[in-house]
């Protein structure tokens, strides 16, 4: 039986038996107990399935996984401890020193500095590309060694909407995957695998979690990229692992389960970025509600998004709700019952008129958070952005000036009042 996505939301992923508790247990456990070393021994060769080391795997961690690959109609998730450790890994898992990645310019301002600072020193180099631009300019972004294709349903902060479709078309015929940060859209919203993304990533710290309480990221499998068929691209999946008795991964576990199942052997065995089972069982709490929140979030963004628009002290406005949009057809095709909760938008003076009108909001705190049940700011330009010039800003689609506001789950009526008094300083 096949359940609709709000009912995946709260019953997806974990089915007690009888007797069993009613709630998701938090496995607090290092570690498991086995009577021969044999047992164990067939865990560590992956010929059996089962616990052994919370490093690795944790019952708790793993229902919470299955849900979300239920929601996002995945094969195969796995948890990871933020939702940088979930960009870092899904892109190392299949690229090592020489490999290139062509990616989105509009992105998180983690990922651009991992991408483009950190991962380059491992010898890993992406091109970005803006995700208006056209076809011919994506296709020449590819070259020999492009090992995968990455952009943002809705970019954080930018909130441009990404064409999946045309992505993957393009990752598709380069025969590498598009991966897809889905964070800010959840698959309430959209679900990339449906418009051609092969693998997606989630920092579970936004919306899924919801409330603030927990860091977290996840990753999901499509099950659908064919590695053998490109396996000269990914001989990490299509030649034997030494450190596992020579097994081939795409052999061994198919499409559906080589990705996930390669990248906890090797990655999380040697990076270690483990959820704990205490933040999966909270991150589970968000998601048992995700669906009703995600109404709120989006209602009370497109609220605030059309008072700002009307208002005369407001320069510009961006949210992919409003028919004026540049957005607005993609948001329509991608994002029908709307996207998330997060406006941006810039006060008439700039920098200076967006750090006084910051200041003397009320209800909206100043955080370097988005995307949770309490409606809270940021200034990027001062904030998670600081480390870039003017230049790269533009080139992330952000202005010095931008806002980004993200709606919680309060009466918008509150919202705009505060809104309201705070702009009668500037
Ligand atoms: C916050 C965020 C991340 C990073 O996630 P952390 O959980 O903070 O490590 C990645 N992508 C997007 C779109 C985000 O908003």
């Amino acid at each position: 039986m096949t359940y609709q996505r709000d009912t995946l939301c709260v019953q997806a992923g974990y089915t007690p038996g009888n007797g069993e508790p009613r709630q998701i247990p938090i496995i607090q456990s290092t570690t498991f107990k086995y009577a021969t070393s044999e047992e164990m021994g067939k865990l560590f060769d992956l010929e059996a399935s089962g616990y052994f080391y919370t490093r690795l795997q944790n019952p708790t961690n793993d229902y919470v996984a299955a849900k979300i690959a239920a929601l996002e109609g995945g094969t195969a998730a796995m948890l990871t401890s933020s939702g940088q450790a979930a960009s870092f890994f899904s892109i190392f898992n299949i690229c090592s020193q020489g490999d290139h990645v062509v990616a989105s310019s509009d992105l998180y301002g983690g990922t651009y500095n991992l991408f483009a600072v950190t991962m380059k020193r491992m010898g890993i180099h992406f091109t970005f590309v803006n995700p208006h631009c056209s076809d011919d300019e994506l296709n020449a972004a590819f070259t020999p060694q492009t090992k995968a294709v990455f952009g943002e349903t809705i970019a954080n902060p930018a909130l441009v909407v990404l064409d999946i479709e045309r992505f993957a078309k393009a990752a598709h015929a380069h025969g590498v995957p598009l991966i897809i940060d889905n964070t800010f859209a959840t698959p309430v919203n959209c679900r990339p695998i449906e418009w051609g993304a092969d693998i997606n990533i989630h920092s579970t710290t936004k919306y899924m979690d919801g409330h603030g309480a927990g860091v977290g990221g996840c990753i999901v499998d499509s099950g659908k990229f064919d590695w053998m068929q490109h396996a000269d691209k990914f001989p990490g999946l299509c030649t034997p692992d030494d450190s596992y008795h020579g097994i081939i991964y795409a052999e061994k576990f198919g499409k559906e389960g080589a990705f996930i199942t390669k990248c906890i052997a090797q990655l999380m065995r040697d990076f270690g970025s483990i959820q704990s089972p205490q933040n999966a069982f909270l991150l589970n709490l968000g998601l048992e509600s995700l669906h009703v929140r995600m109404k709120r979030h989006c209602e009370n963004g497109q609220t605030i998004a059309e008072y700002l628009r009307d208002h005369e002290k407001i320069a510009w406005v961006k949210f992919s709700g409003l028919p004026q949009d540049q957005d607005y057809a993609l948001a329509q095709k991608y994002l029908p019952n709307g996207g998330c909760g997060v406006v941006s938008f810039g006060v008439k003076g700039g920098r200076k008129a967006a750090e006084t009108f910051m200041k003397n909001l009320k209800l909206a705190a100043i955080e370097t958070h988005v995307a949770d049940a309490r409606t809270c700011c940021l200034h990027p330009a001062n904030a998670t952005h600081r480390q870039m010039n003017d230049e790269e800003l533009a080139a992330a689609g952000i202005t010095p000036d931008l806002i980004r506001f993200s709606c919680g789950l309060e009466d918008a009526r509150d919202l705009i009042a505060d809104i309201e008094q705070a702009l009668q300083f500037v």
